[in-house]
Formats: C-alpha cells, structure tokens, sequence
C-alpha cells in the first residue's frame, strides 16, 4: 500500500427495481418519496411509445399531477440543460421522473439540480473547464427509468453535456445527482434497433472493462476530508463485482440481442448487464477508452449511424468501442492479471498466458465482439484520418478526471500512439 494513498472505499448504491413490468410501479413510488407536482422529462420518440402512458398512467393514478418536458436533446446542450431547468422552476415541480436514455435522464439530473439551486453553469461543472463547486445540499427525489440498455445513468451521479461556447463535451459529477431510485423494465428494450442494441452493448461493456482495469482504489490520494472520496474512487472490490458479472452477461448474450431483435432473454441480460456496469463505473469510474471517446464524438464531420436520427453522429458507445482495443493493448502490462480475468470472461483462452500477453488477449476478444456485432473498424471507418489524430489528443486532454483512472500515466504523446492504433484493427 503506498503512503498517502486512500485504504478504504464507499459503497454508494441506488435503490433499483428490476423487472418485466416494473414501469407500472412509478406512480406509487414518486408519492412514496413525497413527490406531488412531478415533472415527467422525455424526449419526443419516447413519448409516442407505450412505455410513456403506462407511467403517465401510473403517476396519474397516484393522485400525481404530471407536467412533461419533451424537448430534450439527443445530446444534451448547455442550452437544453437551462431550458430544462427553467422548465422545471417555472412548473414548480416537487420531483422528477425520467425516462428515457442517457440524455433524458443526465436532463433531468441538470433540471434538479439547477432548478434546486440557481447558479451559473460552470459552477458544478468538473475542471478544468468549470469551477467544480460541490453541490450545497439535496436535490428533489428524481426516480429514474431507462429505455435503452447502456448508459447506466439511473445509477450515476454523472451527467454529460456539449458545452457549446467551449466546443467541448464535459459533465458534472456528484453524488447528489444520482437518481433517489432506478426503475428498469426491459421490456423497453423490445423496441430498439439492432444497431442501437450493438453501440449502447459495446458502452455496457466498456464500463465494465475500464472500471476493472481501472487504478485500484489503494493507488489514489486518501481524501482531504472524511467523506471527500471522489464518486471515481478507483476500482474496489464492491465495483469488481458488477464488472465481472456483466463482463460475462455481455459475452453471452450482446451478439445475440443484436442480431434477433426477438430474443428477448438476451435483450433482457443485456439491460441487466448495463445496470450492473452503471453501478461498478458508478464507483469505480471508467478511463481512457471513454476519455477518447469525447473527441471522437465531438468532432465528427459527416459519419451517420445506422438506426440514429439523420445528420453527423457517433453514438456514444461507439466512439468508445473504437478505441477500446488499442487501450487494452497498450495498457496490459499495468495490470495484467485483471487483462487477463477480462480476456478469459469474454471467452479467450488464456491457460499458459503471460503478463506480456494480457492487453492483446483482450483488444483480440473486444476486437471479435465488434466485428460480430456490426462495429466499425476502427476510427477510420467513421472518418477520420492520421492527419485528425493531434485535433483528436487536443479534445482528450481536458479529461482528466477519466485520464487520472487510467492504470498508468497517460500524456499527449500516450494519447497520440493510441488514437494511430485506433485507426484500423481488421483487414476487411
Ligand atoms: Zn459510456
């Protein structure tokens, strides 16, 4: 154990219910966390599926009055975070349910928390590109019900938005934004495209991997104050359980619940898998592979994907997968044996392995699920060229809070040898 360095960690958990129908439990639950006047934040897809009326349905019959805020945006803006937030003030709600994925909910987390106490963006927002003021006190009870199997924002205290004025993608980080409770029904998932299922599975995976390899929590600073643990606190024992559980949920069942849109045991492990991934990274914290993947997805030129709105998108899960084997590559040697575990949960052969061995068994494994799950190979495939690659460091730098998990030190020139091996991984 090195001197100065933190021995112990937190279990922060969030209150979740699992299960098919679990939709219809909204209602009774807002009132059981004291919520009169709820705001109902979805976007407008959503609210033409059935999942929308039968909590609608099921707040109403609570005795509930509902004012629903649809105009959240498929990546959240520091300006939909504020229309959202005034939204709120203005209804005068009491608590929020969300549903929806990851953007509704990281809205309504901002909503609460910036109609709970007013200030200016940058005050809570992570350095360096904010202030990163703790938030003073409680926000409103927010029950949180995700459609879509990856985020795991129902169980973060994590919210991401486009800072338009600094054309960066940052986030806030606190454990007052982390929903009071989760609901999460998969039949929800029923309705997702394949190509969906694929990039939202590929960022399940992801935060599980890189909360397993991530710094142990025994290698970071102990904390200024008592209770001054950071949220990414480092990998631990209680976020190692998760990640090996949906490490192995994912090597199962994500193949499948991409390629049969009816397989709905896979579909349903695989939203499992992606709440057990949301509380591990919820604690542990993920590193490089999604630091990289602001960049990526913050830059795009023209790339579309498949079974998203129109116009120039790399979804989340995606931008991350792409670089996902080159860090695994790269950063084997830092923490071998848990390469290793991760390689042989996703199905490798690793009997006889050696330490030198460990980052390229996994890249090879997370390599096969990509391909066999219809992922582009690599960052080229989504446009982008050697010439892209120091704009690419450039926008990943500012992650510092995601770079600092990293098993090992990560600078400008690490950055830039990964984004080159990210470029191409397959002969097509
Ligand atoms: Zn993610």
């Amino acid at each position: 154990m090195a001197a100065g360095c933190d021995t112990a960690f937190t279990v922060d958990a969030s209150r979740v219910t699992f299960g098919r129908g679990a939709l219809a439990e909204a209602g009774d639950r807002a009132r059981g966390l004291g919520m009169q006047r709820v705001a109902l934040v979805t976007d407008a897809r959503v609210r033409t599926l059935p999942w929308f009326d039968e909590v609608a349905r099921s707040l109403a019959a609570a005795g509930l009055e509902i004012a629903v805020f649809d105009a959240v945006a498929i990546e959240p803006t520091d300006v939909s975070f504020e229309e959202a937030a005034r939204f709120a003030r203005d209804a005068g709600v009491d608590g929020y349910v969300s549903l929806g994925g990851g953007s509704v909910i990281d809205t309504a987390k901002a909503a609460n928390l910036f109609a709970t106490y007013p200030a200016p963006l940058r005050t809570y927002v992570n350095a360096p590109a904010g202030d990163a003021q703790p938030i003073p006190g409680p926000l409103a009870p927010h029950i949180a019900c995700p459609t879509t199997s990856g985020t795991g924002s129902e169980v973060t205290g994590i919210t991401i938005f486009d800072w338009l004025a600094m054309h960066a993608k940052t986030g806030i980080a606190s454990p007052r934004l982390r929903p009071t409770e989760a609901i999460v029904d998969p039949r929800t998932t029923a309705t997702l495209p394949g190509p969906v299922v694929a990039a939202s599975g590929m960022d399940v995976l992801c935060h599980a991997l890189e909360s397993y390899t991530a710094r142990s929590f025994t290698q970071r600073a102990a904390p200024a104050s008592p209770t001054g643990r950071p949220l990414s606190q480092g990998a631990n024992p209680w976020s190692d359980l998760g990640c090996r559980e949906a490490i192995r949920l994912a090597a199962a069942y994500l193949a499948r619940a991409v390629t049969d849109a009816g397989d709905i045991e896979a579909r349903e492990q695989m939203m499992w898998a992606a709440t057990l991934a949301g509380i591990a990274f919820g604690n542990a914290g993920v590193h490089a592979p999604h630091a990289m993947a602001y960049a990526v997805a913050g830059r795009v030129r023209d790339f579309a994907a498949t079974g998203y709105p129109g116009g120039p998108l790399v979804p989340h899960g995606m931008a991350v997968a792409v670089n996902a084997p080159a860090v695994f590559r790269a950063f084997g040697q830092f923490a071998s044996a848990r390469h290793l575990e991760a390689a042989a949960l996703l199905g490798a052969d690793t009997r006889g392995a050696t330490v030198g061995d460990a980052g390229e068994l996994l890249a090879r494994q997370v390599i096969e699920v990509s391909r066999a799950i219809g992922l582009p190979n690599g960052l080229a495939a989504i446009g982008y060229t050697e010439h892209d690659v120091d704009d690419l460091v450039a926008g990943t730098l500012p992650q510092q809070r995601l770079l600092a998990n990293a098993p090992c030190e990560v600078d400008a020139d690490g950055l830039r040898d990964l984004f080159s091996r990210a470029l191409t991984y397959w002969a097509d």
